[in-house]
């Protein structure tokens, strides 16, 4: 990516049309088989391939079609998740751990190996980082009994994570990221005081250390992280801007920190006077809560004032988020098309005038 200008990416996952959302539900309830919802999946991830080539993306994704969400994927793969025993905001229901992890089977490497035989775009794969995964997915009620604390489930992501991330590797995929929203959401007071933090130094640090655990010795793999004030149904859960956390960014060892710069929630671009001097900047600059579509224009001064605070060689642009995290999330996919398409633009609007 850091051969070209103004690269341009997603986040990750694609808004669902109805029949891919229909596969992914009656698969989980069993009235599917994995394979036969893979049979029928794979033509609609085509399809999402050929949908971002035709944006212009210099890196694509599958879309996480085959996922019933960004993070759940955690818990359908890796054995020891019980699911929906958790309620959550959104009325959407997490898996809880129930069993000590056991990784029997890879996350995320057939979604890898189909969309690399099928494109010859940059290929991203996205990860939930363990701080999330220990955060969603353990319950006192639930989780005790396999992990006293939710500090020992996020310790046990680790070496899962770590070696998935060298199966994609060999598997050709070109960009791995590892979400971490929880990260972002920390900022707004309001969610701290709902999940009862009272030590946001201690939450930031263990969020920190875990992903440089998991990214340690991966020095020649491109692997970026992105966090956000999550999203559902064009709203975000949190909001407000990101000058605590960043002290906390400079201390991640990833090559890309990739941020939502778009939306109004996220207090404007002054943050970035703080950003680290090392990773690239995933410069969120699409608004995926908006349901109006940017013009490149508008895309493009976005950038421009991202600019002023960090050089254009080490900016990426790519939406705010994925646009559609979970199957539940009711978005439209041309919707996304549109905005992905005017980010496009605008990149090479950028590289004509600052080229
Ligand atoms: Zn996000």
């Amino acid at each position: 990516m850091a051969d070209t200008l103004f690269p341009t990416t997603v986040i990750g996952s694609l808004p669902r049309p109805e029949w891919v959302r229909e596969i992914i539900l009656d698969r989980k309830n069993g009235t599917i088989s994995e394979d036969e919802a893979d049979r029928l999946l794979n033509p609609a991830i085509e399809s999402a391939l050929r949908l971002q080539e035709r944006c212009g993306l210099d890196e694509v994704t599958d879309g996480e079609w085959r996922r019933e969400s960004y993070v759940k994927i955690f818990a359908e793969r890796v054995r020891g998740f019980k699911p929906d025993l958790i309620g959550t905001q959104w009325q959407m229901a997490y898996p809880a751990v129930v069993e000590p992890l056991e990784y029997y089977r890879p996350l995320t490497l057939d979604e890898a190996v189909f969309a690399r035989q099928r494109t010859r775009a940059r290929l991203k794969i996205a990860l939930p980082a363990p701080y999330i995964v220990g955060r969603r997915m353990w319950h006192p009620d639930h989780s005790r009994r396999a992990y006293p604390t939710p500090e020992q489930l996020m310790t046990d992501c680790v070496p899962i994570l770590r070696q998935e991330i060298g199966q994609l590797h060999q598997a050709g995929v070109d960009t791995i990221q590892l979400d971490e929203p929880w990260l972002s959401t920390l900022v707004d007071p309001k969610f701290r005081e709902r999940e009862g933090f009272t030590d946001l130094q201690y939450e930031m640090d263990l969020c920190v250390d875990l992903i440089n655990q998991v990214v340690d010795g991966f020095d020649a793999l491109d692997i970026g992280m992105h966090l956000c004030h999550a999203h559902f149904n064009y709203a975000h859960g949190t909001e407000g801007p990101y000058d605590v956390i960043m002290p906390a960014l400079g201390k991640v060892n990833v090559g890309t920190i990739s941020m939502e710069y778009a939306t109004p929630v996220a207090g404007g671009m002054a943050s970035l006077a703080q950003f680290p001097d090392g990773p690239r900047l995933g410069l969120g600059c699409i608004d995926h809560c908006d349901r109006n579509v940017e013009t490149p224009e508008t895309v493009a001064a976005r950038v421009e004032q991202a600019m002023q605070y960090v050089d254009k060689q080490r900016i990426t642009l790519h939406p705010d988020c994925g646009f559609s995290p979970s199957v539940q999330n009711p978005v439209d996919l041309d919707h996304a098309y549109l905005k992905l398409k005017s980010m496009c633009q605008a990149a090479d609007m950028l590289r004509e005038k600052h080229g």
